[in-house]
């Protein structure tokens, strides 16, 4: 049986390789364990193991989790939806926000950030192969709501996150990454102080890493398959 430890081991070997091929440094790249459905002992498993980003989809499973795992030093990411009435648990709880694509809701993110914590760490989603129904700004429209984000007082603008539809293969999961990668160049060169691109999962962190991720969010690799679909 595969446990944690060996699991993350795995995933590190993976990023080490990945970054390897592309000819960039192992410590370019971040990674996120995404813990969402499974308990705070998984989590605690795998920060013995040396892991100490977690990523979360829903607000109030991370918020209990947090609250069980409090001794610990982790740092909490939120990688899921976040709805208006939302903000306020994931500004006192999280110590960053992935999946920003309104300007509203970073606003209330900004104002109810309390002021003894540090700015809240934000990225803005970018819905980069363009599903219809999709979570994410439209990459068009990025720039500008970046623009408006990098003024909140209470956030920290650190760059852009994508969750692409999974892709038959390697190349065309890197073609999509590739999009996100110069979308990120573009809002750099327009002159905001970005330097996280979140993007590559179990399937395709080799893919994202190609393109130029620097933080990959992977859950399955490292706590195995999840009961529920999401
Ligand atoms: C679940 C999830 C992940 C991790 O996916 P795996 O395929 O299990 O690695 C990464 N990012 C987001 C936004 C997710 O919802």
């Amino acid at each position: 049986m595969t446990t944690i430890p060996d699991n993350l081991q795995q995933v590190r070997s993976r990023i080490a390789a990945a970054c390897a091929s592309a000819q960039r440094r192992a410590d370019e790249v971040t990674l996120l364990a995404v813990s969402k459905t499974f308990g705070p002992e998984a989590v605690a498993q795998a920060h013995a193991a040396g892991q100490r980003a977690f990523g979360e989809n829903y607000i109030q499973e991370a918020v209990d989790k947090r609250a069980a795992l409090a001794h610990l030093p982790l740092e909490w990411h939120c990688i899921g939806p976040i709805q208006s009435n939302k903000t306020r648990l994931v500004a006192q709880h999280f110590d960053w926000a992935h999946t920003v694509d309104r300007l509203k809701i970073a606003q209330r993110l900004s104002e109810q950030r309390p002021p003894a914590l540090p700015p809240l760490q934000v990225c803005i989603q970018v819905n980069i192969d363009g599903g219809p129904t999709k979570a994410g700004i439209a990459p068009q429209e990025a720039l500008a709501l970046a623009q408006e984000v990098a003024r909140l007082p209470r956030l920290s603008l650190r760059g852009l996150m994508t969750l692409p539809e999974p892709a038959p293969d390697f190349e065309s999961a890197r073609q999509v990454h590739l999009r996100a990668a110069a979308l990120f160049r573009q809002l750099r060169q327009a002159g905001l102080a970005l330097d996280t691109l979140s993007m590559g999962m179990t399937a395709d962190l080799e893919a994202a890493v190609a393109a130029g991720s620097t933080l990959v969010r992977v859950g399955t690799a490292i706590f195995g398959g999840r009961a529920r679909k999401v």
